[in-house]
């Protein structure tokens, strides 16, 4: 068998693992095995490719895999499950950083190969270094931005000035345009000289390509604060696949080509589901500058009348509760209370009351953050059900446990038209016979709003830090039934 052959054999093993990785982990049930069955494929794909040795020496290979798999595993063990959005985003980024600079490369490559004088690319190859280079530097510095706000280094809030739709434009049109003479090679230079334009050579025109979308990543994420943050990351994963993916056919790396197309349209339907589940069209997010949240036309901030409860009486209430739904939310991460929540589930299921939870597709600061730590407590996955399979079911529930979740549950986002979150789907605990919120404060969450809920007659406040609330409570209903 040739080299060729078995590369490309090798290449589509890869390509299934890949396939079927993902569709496993579309289940939190086979994610595990998603995970492993990916980066099997990923690892083949890597070691198939360094034997093809096409490429730079092994020995700058290997420094690369091992510092690399060092900074790695440090940032992986350090990052707080709080800070995964954060980390993703910056790994989007190196991703987009990744595919500028290989087409950039692949480019002065070939140029310096046929003489700038001569150059003339092939059409497919140069559209695609265009391409892995704008969607590269926009994907490379927005997700620097979505870091930053996510960190708090930037300002989370919206920052709008006049004419910023109208820049991003003509920015776009500016780098289109450039682009077009690029791929054209020597004749796009000829035809810039004519129209007085002399000045692009080859490289400034690659140069200026690049830094115009460096400039444009900023601008198209720095006009989105606040609560649409989760559609701006899975939007930047999908632009760093769409990056790979041109990357592969700069390079015709077919495998690089199928990864980046399943990160690419899996992103982007992910960022469908989450404009869907935060009631943001997708039209709103490619522009940029959504998320401006109308916080002075959100009404009048009411006083609230809250009805605060202790531990006793909070036992009480779960006691003589038959059927309980459990919402966990960003505050249960914070405190790190998934643990000690599964052993209240256990408990209450003891004395024979049903016990369900509630996961919010937006809950926490990652798709699929409260089910990743109630995994990790061992909830059994049956006992997880998404917004729409719970939904309807509030109104038959005696009491609905909200663990840290704030704007997920907050009724505003079914009536009140001025509320920034109007319109976003939210988990209906208000219709449940009684509710119980555990949270430390009354201080708002990520949206920045008050709840209404908190005022509801139906509504108790039990006070304290999650974990801690919640073992107090476990020792008083042990108390109880001792
Ligand atoms: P919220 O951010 O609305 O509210 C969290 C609440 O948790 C706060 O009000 C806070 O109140 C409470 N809290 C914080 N620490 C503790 C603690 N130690 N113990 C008890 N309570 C605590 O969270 P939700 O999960 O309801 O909503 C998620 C929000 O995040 C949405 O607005 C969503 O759009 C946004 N978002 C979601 C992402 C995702 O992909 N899931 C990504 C980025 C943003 P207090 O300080 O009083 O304790």
């Amino acid at each position: 068998m040739h080299r060729e052959d078995i590369l490309i054999i090798a290449y589509l093993i890869s390509s299934v693992l890949f396939i079927v990785g993902i569709k496993n982990l579309s289940a939190v049930k086979t994610a595990r095995r998603g995970n492993f069955l990916a980066a099997l494929g990923m690892f083949l794909a890597v070691t198939v490719t360094l034997w093809d040795q096409k490429i730079i020496g092994y020995e700058l290979i290997i420094a690369g895999v091992l510092l690399g798999a060092l900074i790695g595993s440090v940032m992986a063990a350090k990052v707080a499950m709080t800070g995964m959005p954060q980390m993703v985003a910056l790994l989007n980024g190196f991703g987009g950083a990744a595919s500028l600079l290989v087409a950039n490369a692949e480019f002065f490559h070939e140029m310096h190969r046929q003489g700038p004088a001569n150059y003339d690319p092939a059409i497919a190859t140069a559209v695609s270094i265009v391409l892995s280079v704008l969607i590269g530097g926009v994907t490379f510095t927005g997700s620097l931005i979505a870091f930053g706000k996510l960190q708090g280094i930037v300002t989370e809030k919206s920052v709008m000035f006049p004419l910023q739709h109208a820049l991003n434009a003509l920015l776009i049109l500016i780098a289109f345009s450039l682009g077009i003479f690029m791929a054209m090679g020597n004749q796009g230079i000829d035809i810039l000289a004519s129209v007085g334009l002399g000045f692009f050579e080859l490289n400034i025109l690659a140069y200026t390509i690049a830094g115009i979308a460096l400039v444009l990543g900023v601008l198209l994420v720095i006009p989105i604060g606040g609560a649409d943050m989760p559609v701006v990351i899975s939007l930047l994963n999908s632009y760093s696949g769409i990056a790979a993916a041109t990357t592969g056919f700069v390079l015709g790396n077919t495998v690089l080509i199928i990864t980046g197309s399943l990160v690419g349209a899996s992103g982007i339907i992910l960022t469908q589901i989450m404009c869907k589940s935060m009631n943001r069209s997708l039209i709103n997010v490619l522009l940029g500058g959504f998320g401006q949240t109308p916080t002075a036309a959100a009404g009048e901030a009411k006083e609230i009348t809250i009805k605060e409860i202790g531990v006793e009486e909070a036992a009480m209430v779960f006691e003589s509760a038959r059927s309980v739904v459990i919402v966990p939310g960003y505050g249960m991460a914070v405190a790190q209370a998934q643990h000690v929540v599964r052993e209240l589930s256990e408990i209450l299921e003891k004395h024979g009351s049903e016990v369900r939870f509630a996961i919010h597709p937006v809950a926490g600061r990652m798709p699929g953050h409260m089910n990743v730590l109630l995994a990790e407590a061992n909830v059994p996955y049956e006992k997880l059900l998404e917004m729409d399979q719970i939904n309807d079911d509030f109104s038959n529930t005696d009491l609905a446990l909200v663990i840290g979740a704030n704007d997920v549950t907050n009724p505003a986002a079914r009536h009140n038209e001025a509320s920034p979150i109007y319109g976003m789907p939210i988990l209906n605990v208000d219709k449940a016979q009684t509710v119980v919120v555990i949270k430390r404060s009354m201080r708002s969450g990520y949206a920045g709003i008050d709840n209404e809920l908190y005022g509801y007659d139906n509504c108790l406040m039990y006070f304290g830090d999650a974990k801690e609330a919640i073992s107090k409570l476990i020792g008083e209903i042990k108390a109880n039934a001792s």
